[in-house]
Parts: C-alpha cells; structure tokens; sequence
C-alpha cells in the first residue's frame, strides 16, 4: 500500500462535472488499495475573481486581507470534492491548511511553509478516509494570520504534503498531459518531454513554465519527491521529474535543449547617470531587496563620466513599489533619472546537454536577429541562457526558437 498526494489545479475543479470526475479518479486510486491525499486549487478564474474584487474596494488592498480573500476560493473546493467523494461511497475528509496545520512564515501573499504536521492527516488515513488538503493555503507561526503561497501555490502544497508524509508519489493533474517543450499554447508543434531532471525544471519554473511552481520544484528536490505531471483529462505516463543520474551514462542522451520557457510577468527598472563607485550597486538594489521585492536581471554600463546606468528586472506587481523605493534612492545619490518599462517579456532556452556544447547563444542570438527582434538584456547560466524583449514580439520568438533548434523533431 502505498501514500499517493494527488493535486488538481483549477481547471480540473472548474465545475461540477470536473469535480466529480476528480472524484472518480480518486475513488479509483484508493480501490487499486493506496492511501490518497488530495491537494486541490481553487475552481478556475477564481482565484482571478477574487483579486479583482479588491480591486474594487482598494488600490493597493493590504496583502494580509488578500491572503484572508483568496484562500476562500480553495476553501470551497476542498469541500465540494470531499461531498462528491462521499456521494461515491468513498469515505474523505477535508481541512483547510490551518487544520491541518501547514505553518509558514509570516510573509503574506509569498509565505513559505515552515512546518506540516502530518499527524491529523495519517489518523485519518489509518481510518480509510481520503484527506482533502486545501491548496495554497498556510498559517503564520508566530501571528497565526491566514497566509497564502503565492500563485500556483498549490502545487508547492502538494509536494510538501508528500515530504511531510513520505509519501511514494506527488502526482500534478493539470490541463495538460505534461512538461512539454514549451507551453504548447503558444507553440502547438511543442513536444512531450518523457523526464526532466530536477535542475531543468528548476530552470523552466523560474523563468515562467507556470505548469509547475518552482517552490514545488525546489522541495520535491530537497526532499527527493518523486514528482509526476499528469493530464486530469487524459491517460498517460506524463512527464516524470528526476535526477539527471537517471538519464543513463552517455551525454548523447542529453538533450542539447530541453526546453523554452517564457514570463510576461516582468517589468524593467533603469537608474541612469549615477556615481560610478563602490557601494552603489548595493544602495541601488539594498532597499529593494528589503521591500521583499525579488530582482532578476541586472545590467550595469560601462561608467563614462564618472557615471553609469543601471538596470534590473523584477515582477511586474511590483514595479511601482519599485519605482517608488528607487526615486527616493536616485535623489540621495544624485542619478539624473529614474525609469520604467512594463512591457518586456522574458524568454530563456534551458538544458542540462549545453553544459558540454558551446555555440547555442549564438544560435539564439541569429534566430532572433533574423527575425528582427532587439535583445535588451540577455543573461546565463550553466544550463539556460534569458534574453529580455519587447512583449510583442514573444510569439514569433518563441516559436522562431522551437523552429530553430528543431524542439519539435
Ligand atoms: P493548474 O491550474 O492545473 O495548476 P496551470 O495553468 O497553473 O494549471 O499550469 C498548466 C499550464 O501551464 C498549461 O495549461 C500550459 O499553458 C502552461 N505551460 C507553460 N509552459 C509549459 C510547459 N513547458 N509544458 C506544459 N505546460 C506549460
Ligand atoms: N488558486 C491559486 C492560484 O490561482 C493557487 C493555485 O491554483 O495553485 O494561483
Ligand atoms: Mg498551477
């Protein structure tokens, strides 16, 4: 008998029918003889919904009411799923991440999680029920304040259920039946990957593979989760996150690219004709950095003068706090201006096989070139290689780049 934690995000819960077929599934799994914990999302566009609620009520609505508004959407479908399982003859349960409890920090909207007792879960395991987790949901240790995990939190809810519990599998149902090549929305020629190792997914989930939060991915890592993303729709073995040991001996094996993954969630902040001394960069991004505000990319000029320009990306909610950090900044050390660009997107081309093969970025850079799209800021790693671009020019390069590096051979 194994512990299987089985997730289904929102679409897969988006109605009523949806529900009580997530009911079936689950029913069935515990009929093959497994103990079943469910995670689940919040019905699609809900969670949408909610937010632009508040909108209504407030500019800047504060990100402790939020977390008290948007954890409602998961509060209801832990509810409706655990009655459409019962009216299948299978006994469930369901408890909000305070039940249970799944504790965080006190970091509201963006909350990690701390701590699960998993001790209320197994009893009702042990009873024959299936546990019906809600999503997303956490509660602050210290202030017991209601806090969520970020968007696409529920998946990171599932993967640590799984470690908290050991359990043998994390099963992702989504809307698709897969980690493909790239999002298959944007290219339909994209490709199934079979497996992908932790560190590709990693890669692919940080820069805006939204299949998979990368909170989810760096726990299944830690904790050795066996990780598989699989359609709620349709059978299929999915795709398998793994360690790279598993990809056997031969680099052959590698592929050169594994993936492109893209984020329209980024905004671009510029401090131009600042002192160029020591200590600026960090006055620059120190406050930043204090507001739990997350910066990705950085460019610094070549100083002319005795002053340079500096750039960074963060995510576009929250470049007005930003921007507003960095004037008061740019006055103290005297920059000349203070901009910003909201229309940038990020796109990156990820694989472990391009640790050993040199020449792709230039692949890259004359694919984008011959189809006349300006590189602003480009960075790299290892294993991925980001350039930033105007927004609209994303889906020709996207799909340019597929094409190019042949992802749908
Ligand atoms: P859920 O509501 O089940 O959590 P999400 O919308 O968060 O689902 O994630 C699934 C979506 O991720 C897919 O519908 C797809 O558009 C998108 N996606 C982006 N990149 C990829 C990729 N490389 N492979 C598969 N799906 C991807
Ligand atoms: N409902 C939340 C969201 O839409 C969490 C999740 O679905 O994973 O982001
Ligand atoms: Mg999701």
């Amino acid at each position: 008998m194994a512990i299987i934690v089985q997730k289904f995000g929102g679409t897969s819960v988006g109605n009523v029918e949806r529900i009580q077929h997530v009911a079936k599934q689950v029913a069935k799994t515990v009929s093959e003889g497994h103990q079943v914990v469910v995670a689940v999302s919040a019905m699609s566009g809900e969670t949408n919904r909610l937010t632009a609620l508040a909108k209504e009520m407030q500019d800047r609505p504060s990100r402790r009411e939020m977390d008290v508004l948007l954890t409602t959407g998961e509060q209801v479908t832990i509810a409706l799923l655990s009655m459409a399982l019962q009216a299948q003859g299978c006994p469930a349960i369901s408890y909000t991440g305070w039940q249970v409890p799944i504790q965080t920090n006190d970091v509201h909207n963006k909350a990690r999680i701390e701590h699960i007792d998993g001790k209320k879960i197994t009893d009702q395991l042990g009873q024959g029920k299936v546990v019906v987790v809600a999503g997303f949901q956490g509660i602050a240790m210290e202030s017991g304040d209601i806090t969520t995990l970020g968007r696409g939190g529920s998946d990171t809810t599932a993967v640590a259920l799984s470690a908290a519990l050991n359990a043998d599998e994390c099963q992702i149902y989504t809307d698709v039946d897969g980690v493909y090549t790239t999002d298959p929305r944007v290219v339909p020629e994209a490709k199934r990957l079979d497996t992908v190792t932790y560190d590709e997914m990693l890669e692919l989930a940080s820069l805006g593979a939204k299949v998979l939060q990368i909170r989810s991915v760096e726990f299944a890592s830690k904790y050795n989760v066996p990780l598989r993303v699989l359609s709620s729709m349709k059978e299929g073995g999915g795709t398998l996150i793994t360690t790279e040991e598993n990809f056997g001996d031969s680099d052959m094996e590698k592929p050169l690219i594994s993936g492109i993954a893209f984020s329209r969630d980024e905004a671009k902040l510029m401090v131009l004709g600042v002192p160029d001394k020591p200590g600026v960069a960090f006055q620059i991004l120190g406050p930043v950095s204090d507001a739990n505000i997350e910066i990705d990319m950085i460019i610094q000029n070549q100083g002319i003068d005795g002053t340079t320009d500096f750039t960074f990306t963060v995510s576009r909610n929250d470049m007005d706090a930003a921007l507003e950090i960095l004037e008061g900044v740019a006055t103290k050390l005297g920059a000349r201006e203070v901009m910003s660009d909201d229309t940038i997107v990020k796109i990156s081309m990820v694989g472990v096989g391009m640790k050993s093969h040199s020449g792709i970025a230039s692949n890259m850079f004359k694919t984008l070139a011959d189809n006349e799209i300006n590189i602003q800021m480009i960075g790299t790693t290892e294993i991925k290689i980001s350039v930033v671009i105007d927004e609209p020019s994303l889906e020709l390069a996207v799909q340019s780049l597929h094409e190019a590096f042949e992802l749908d051979k």
